[in-house]
């Protein structure tokens, strides 16, 4: 399809009016195209060369407002490291409408009424790792929110006293951006049941449409988020990802990974591993996200109160850490090449073990199994150890390993061809990222692009970018981000 000929659809409207604003993108100086997603046009049915067009950047830009398209942003608010905030909202988000519902969202593109302190801008470095991030995500089969297109633009954007930044805009597509902060600001509101029951009934037809005409919906679609959100936490630690920024306001009423700050694929192995610079006491820190996590559906339970039974929704809530174990441990499993649901032993202490032993080495965690996936045999094992600084753990770990592959009947063979489905070759760090950050600076997008098809292929070979298979060079491995963005 063309872009003219994309038909967007706006479904907002229906709220109180004080909890949206209806307002017009405020366009970047010198937009120009850095990247886009072919993946993600398809999901909207945009032709590929429409995305090369002057008219395109234009689009992303907001210059050009697309038909059926009426920009909104949304109020929310939210739990920031635990302090309730009783107003945030999209301070420099915009909504535009959907396309066969992807609901497309424009990050930098101005002020809103939500901006608070802020300049409604987002810097290319920043724009470049959601965008990037958001793709390798789904191709890792991790549930996120998506990216169509990225610009860049001379607009000059301050975010330290050493650095002139400039501004970019990510165009965002999402079933749903309701966050659990957006029930949190409904049910403070003067008419909370009836807002409420809207956006519930908002949510259920986005993202539960199967629980529309049932009994006690709202109370049910809490249960499913509480499965999906377990399930995502669970496939997030499995890939060694941290969030960085798990306010309740960035916990997705999807169960999607949502809004990406100063996220990492861990380096190192480190169960406390804390990602985001801002987080001194490591609220969000690897090991403790199925906690927070919890705890921001705590916090969604207590704003449902009005609709739910508070006590029910408490009762299910139990089911969650049972459940993100469960996944966990089953996805941890085919990682190193054992299916449980065939030997029916969940290898708890194999994989316990690995963990102690993998940060004990001080392996870098990904690269871990991807040699284990293509070493030629459990007796040469050279190039695992060779990933560690320390080798013995690892190489006590592989004894423990075999043992348990021969009392379960295992050929480590047919095993490395499960392993090779769910353990790629590439997983987008952030080095990587900062080099392709630090061309885009100069001008040069092309290694944005490469890691953007690295990232959305990362299972396959991308010769010309062995070296991002090895472990993250030491001087790059575990640094913390600040949250500036
Ligand atoms: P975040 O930490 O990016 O999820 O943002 C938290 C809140 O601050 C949200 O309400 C954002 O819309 C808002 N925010 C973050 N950065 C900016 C900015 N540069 N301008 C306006 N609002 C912002
Ligand atoms: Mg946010």
């Amino acid at each position: 399809m063309k872009l003219d000929e994309l038909k967007l659809n706006v479904d907002y409207f229906q709220f109180d009016e004080s909890l949206f604003q209806k307002l017009a993108a405020q366009p970047l100086n010198n937009p120009h195209l850095v990247s886009y997603s072919k993946s993600a046009c398809d999901l909207i049915g945009l032709d590929y060369e429409e995305c090369e067009k002057e008219d395109f950047v234009k689009f992303i830009n907001g210059e050009k407002v697309l038909d059926g398209s009426q920009p909104y942003s949304m109020v929310y608010a939210g739990h920031q490291f635990g302090y309730f905030v009783p107003q945030l909202g999209d301070g420099r988000a915009i909504n535009l409408g959907s396309v066969n519902d992807w609901h497309l969202q424009t990050k930098g593109s101005g002020l809103t009424r939500y901006s608070r302190q802020g300049d409604g801008r987002a810097v290319l470095r920043s724009s470049i790792r959601e965008f990037i991030m958001s793709e390798a995500m789904h191709s890792l089969g991790i549930p996120t929110t998506r990216a169509l297109a990225l610009i860049g633009s001379s607009h000059k954007v301050f975010r330290s006293y050493e650095e002139v930044e400039t501004g970019a805009v990510v165009m965002r597509m999402s079933p749903s951006w309701i966050r659990v902060g957006t029930f949190e600001f409904f049910a403070k509101t003067k008419d909370s049941k009836k807002n409420l029951t809207q956006l519930a009934d908002y949510v259920i037809k986005q993202s539960y449409p199967h629980l529309e005409n049932e009994e006690n919906r709202y109370e049910k679609m809490f249960y499913e988020l509480v499965d999906n959100t377990a399930e995502l936490i669970a496939k997030w630690q499995v890939y060694g990802f941290m969030h960085g920024v798990m306010n309740s306001d960035n916990m997705s009423m999807a169960g999607l990974t949502i809004d990406y700050g100063p996220y990492a694929f861990m380096d190192i192995f480190e169960k406390h591993n804390i990602c985001n610079h801002t987080d001194v006491e490591g609220r969000y820190s690897y090991n403790n996200q199925p906690h927070i996590a919890g705890w921001n559906l705590e916090v969604l339970a207590n704003a449902l109160k009005d609709i739910c039974d508070f006590e029910k929704l408490m009762s299910y809530l139990e089911t969650f850490i049972p459940q993100h174990i469960k996944v966990y441990l089953e996805l941890m499993n085919k990682r190193i090449g054992l299916d449980e649901s065939l030997s029916g032993n969940s290898n708890l202490d194999l994989i316990i073990e690995l963990l102690g032993s993998l940060e004990s080495a001080k392996c870098d965690y990904n690269c871990f199994f991807y040699e284990l996936t293509k070493i030629k045999s459990l007796e040469e094992v050279s190039a695992i150890t060779d990933i560690c600084v320390f080798r013995e753990p690892i190489i006590k770990w592989l004894k423990e390993y075999k043992k348990v592959i021969k009392e379960q009947n295992q050929d480590f063979k047919i095993m490395q061809k499960l392993m090779k489905k769910i353990n790629p070759k590439y997983v987008i760090k952030n080095y990587m990222l900062q080099e392709s950050i630090d061309n885009a600076k100069e001008g040069d997008f092309k290694l944005v692009n490469d890691l953007l098809n690295i990232a959305q292929n990362p299972f396959d070979e991308h010769k010309e970018f062995e070296r991002y298979s090895k472990p993250t060079p030491a001087e790059h491995a575990n640094l913390r981000l600040s949250c500036s963005s």
